[in-house]
């Protein structure tokens, strides 16, 4: 098999799990979008992927790595129209790039950063966001726990015009067990639905590699996968 069969059997396999879960979740939301998180990929493998059409949505952690690769390599300017996902820690100075780069941030956890990027945004376009749930007490987990994130996520609701806040992100513990992971995903469902209610577009980003296909009987519409695809 060449490399870009292997990644598209990846894809499809990966796909194929999504919706087996899809089909077990209790409750029915909407269609659940397979976000390719690129961060780790190299060039040539998430070109041949995008060459065979199947990416419609990619997750980078790093302003200025995406930047390098999204806006000055020439192979990726033809797939422009993918839309591209903020996940890592954003700091207020890349604000102004990211606001350039990305339809999403995914990763939203402070009010002034917020600002700072909203301010940035060229002018026609809309960016949405999620607010980060922190799921654990680790120091070096980005996020706010859930109580708070609720709250920032009512303060960011209309606050600017150009960037629509519209669900939620959240990473799990590592290695924590499914009974863990069940009720912590189950959690972060349970605030989605009664704080985005009829709220068009929203999104619950939960689930990577390791815990995708509990995060999506849980009601997860966009789990972010990176290893299982490029490996
Ligand atoms: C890297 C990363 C992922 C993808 O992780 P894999 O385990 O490689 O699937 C998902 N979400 C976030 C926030 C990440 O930083």
């Amino acid at each position: 098999m060449t490399r870009q069969e292997i990644l598209l059997q990846n894809w499809h396999h990966v796909k194929d799990l999504i919706a087996a879960s899809a089909r077990r979740a209790p409750r029915k939301t909407q269609p659940v979008t397979l976000l390719a998180v690129t961060k780790y990929a190299a060039d040539e493998d998430v070109l041949a992927l995008l060459q065979s059409g199947v990416l419609t949505d990619i997750g980078e952690s790093r302003v200025q790595q995406a930047w390098a690769r999204w806006q000055e390599n020439p192979a990726f300017a033809t797939f422009s129209q993918v839309k591209k996902h903020f996940i890592g820690h954003l700091q207020k100075n890349k604000a102004a790039k990211a606001a350039q780069l990305f339809d999403y941030i995914d990763s939203l956890d402070n009010f002034e950063t917020a600002r700072v990027l909203s301010a940035h945004i060229p002018a026609g376009k809309l960016i949405r966001g999620l607010v980060q749930v922190k799921l654990t007490d680790k120091q070096t987990q980005s996020g706010l726990p859930l109580p708070q994130a609720r709250v920032l996520a009512r303060q960011l609701r209309g606050a600017f015009d150009n960037l629509d806040v519209c669900g939620y992100m959240a990473v799990a513990p590592q290695g924590a067990p499914c009974e863990t992971l069940h009720r912590l995903f189950k959690e972060v469902y349970q605030a989605f639905e009664t704080d985005f209610k009829g709220v068009a577009q929203a999104q619950l980003s939960l689930g990577m590699s390791e815990d995708f296909t509990i995060a999506v009987e849980e009601g997860s519409t966009l789990p972010r996968i990176g290893s299982l695809l490029f490996s």
